[in-house]
C-alpha cells in the first residue's frame, strides 16, 4: 500500500469518538459491530492507525440481504480529525473500496460529525458481513 498523503491527529481523533459517537443499537448496527474485525482485519487495523475504532462509524447505510450467502451488504463513514493533501485518496483493502475525503467536500454523503473543520472523512462500500443475530435481517 502506498504511503497516505494524509496528516492526522489521532488523538483528537480518539478524543471525538469517546466524547460524541455512540453506538446504535438496532439490528443491522449490532450485526456490523459483531463481525467487521473479523472479517476485515486488515481494514480493521487500518482504521485503528487512524485513531478509529470500526465499532464506532459516524453512519452505517445498510444494504441488501444475500440470502444465498448470509450476509448483509453495508456502506460505513468514519470521521478524522486531519488534512489530506489530495484532493481525495481511493484504496482497495480486502475487496472494500475506501473512500478518503475532504469533510468540507460539497457532495458528502454522510451527515457532517461535530467535528471542527479541517477533518476527513473515510468511506467504506462493498462490504459483505455475515448475519450472526438470530433476529431477521430484513
Ligand atoms: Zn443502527
Amino acid at each position: 500500500m502506498k504511503k497516505l498523503q494524509i496528516n492526522i491527529d489521532k488523538e483528537a481523533t480518539r478524543a471525538y469518538r469517546l466524547k460524541y459517537e455512540q453506538q446504535c443499537s438496532c439490528a443491522y448496527c449490532r450485526n456490523y459491530n459483531k463481525t467487521f474485525k473479523m472479517k476485515y482485519p486488515q481494514t480493521s487495523k487500518l482504521l485503528t492507525e487512524l485513531g478509529l475504532d470500526t465499532d464506532y462509524p459516524l453512519e452505517i447505510m445498510p444494504f441488501q440481504f444475500d440470502h444465498r450467502s448470509n450476509e448483509k451488504e453495508y456502506l460505513s463513514f468514519y470521521p478524522v480529525k486531519g488534512t489530506l493533501d489530495e484532493h481525495e485518496i481511493n484504496l482497495v483493502s480486502e475487496e472494500l473500496a475506501i473512500h478518503i475525503f475532504k469533510g468540507s467536500h460539497e457532495k458528502n454523503p454522510c451527515p457532517n460529525p461535530q467535528m471542527e473543520e479541517p477533518y476527513i472523512l473515510i468511506g467504506i462500500s462493498g462490504i459483505r458481513l455475515p448475519w450472526v443475530l438470530d433476529e431477521d435481517p430484513e
